[in-house]
């Protein structure tokens, strides 16, 4: 514990790279030996002035810690953090995220599914389209099983039409961003994350970059099928509320039928046709049903809005201002 705390510490004060690559690693032992060595070699030929590796061991139960460690003692580039615990992949790409320094930032995962030698064309890219995220967008996935792709293309069309900002279909985490995103994602305290949800949230010029995702290097996935749900659930609420609108629209389609029905019980009454007592009944239960639904669709909404307020985004941010002239020089009060 104590030496992991100074092997952080004394990077802090390290100085600041060009780029830093962000890799989230839980129980790659497997891995890592061929996960540094092609990211190192594709950094060394990227026309950059100089890295940082973030490496973030999340909780492991393997030796991926040990590793990482000798890693950093050999390789003044290499930066270890190990979280206390396991946090899922999301956050543990959230702790590298805060401690990396670098102008321009790479995500991507520890088993080499997405080529870090993809680095060299994705800054042509951001270079040449002025963008400020460069996403990997999966044309292929190799060695994945027919279940993790169905599911996955439903996910991601189904999260097309709920949410409230456009998040780019089988697009992952692997990505290349500028600082600017990078401090507004760190700056955005909500616990429950889907990077790339918020990072399309975010704006500024986003392009997407059309790649073959390879099958996993070694071992298994990490993403079994309680975190693969765990991870759509979160993706859902942080970026819609319309579940919570669900009892509005029940309310709106039983109070519709509610009327029908009670014009059907009014003239079986009139017309004598039902045992004594059914119209007025089936009148209360309809008119009830359908004011509760209503009421707690009114809840809801409220609801939704303290849950958006309670994540404490940013009301928007700027990408540019133009002056006609030099703006007036600020007085003090
Ligand atoms: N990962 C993590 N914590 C977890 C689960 C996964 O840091 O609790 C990391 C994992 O080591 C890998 C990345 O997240 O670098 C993506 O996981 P994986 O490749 O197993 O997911 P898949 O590609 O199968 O969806
Ligand atoms: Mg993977």
């Amino acid at each position: 514990m104590g030496l992991s705390a100074c092997f952080v510490d004394e990077r802090l004060h390290r100085m600041k790279p060009f780029l830093s690559c962000v890799i989230p690693c839980f129980n790659e032992e497997e891995t890592l030996p061929e996960l540094y060595r092609r990211v190192t070699a594709a950094l060394e030929a990227a026309p950059i002035s100089g890295y940082e590796l973030i490496l973030v061991n999340d909780g492991s139960q393997d030796d991926s810690w040990t590793m990482m460690s000798g890693l950093c003692a050999n390789d003044t580039r290499v930066v270890a953090i190990n979280l206390a615990r396991n946090h899922g992949h999301q956050l543990a790409l959230t702790a590298g995220l805060h401690h990396s320094h670098g102008d321009l930032v790479l995500v991507i995962d520890a088993d080499l599914q997405d080529p870090p030698e993809l680095i060299n064309e994705m800054m042509a890219v951001m270079k040449k389209e002025g963008a400020d995220v460069v996403y990997g967008q999966r044309r292929q996935r190799a060695g994945e099983t027919w279940f993790k792709r169905a599911s996955a293309a439903a996910f991601y069309r189904f999260l097309g039409c709920v949410a409230e900002v456009d998040i780019p279909a089988d697009t992952g985490d692997f990505r290349l961003m500028t600082r600017r995103i990078t401090d507004t994602l760190n700056a955005m305290p909500e616990q429950h994350r889907f990077i790339r949800g918020m990072v399309s949230w975010i704006g500024y010029r986003q392009v997407p970059f059309l790649y073959d995702r390879a099958a996993r290097f070694a071992g298994e996935t990490k993403y079994p099928l309680r975190k693969m749900l765990r991870f759509a659930v979160d993706a859902i609420t942080g970026f819609s509320i319309s579940p919570l609108r669900l009892a509005s629209l029940a309310g709106a389609i039983t109070g519709g039928l509610a009327i029908l029905l009670l014009v059907y019980t009014l003239i079986s009454w009139v017309t004598d046709d039902t045992v004594r007592g059914w119209s007025s009944i089936m009148g209360t239960i309809l008119l009830f049903g359908s004011v509760q639904m209503f009421v707690l669709g009114i809840m809801g909404e409220y609801l939704g809005r303290l849950y958006l307020q309670s994540k404490g985004r940013p009301l928007f941010l700027i990408a540019d201002i133009c002056h006609a002239q030099e703006p007036p020089e600020e007085t003090p009060p």
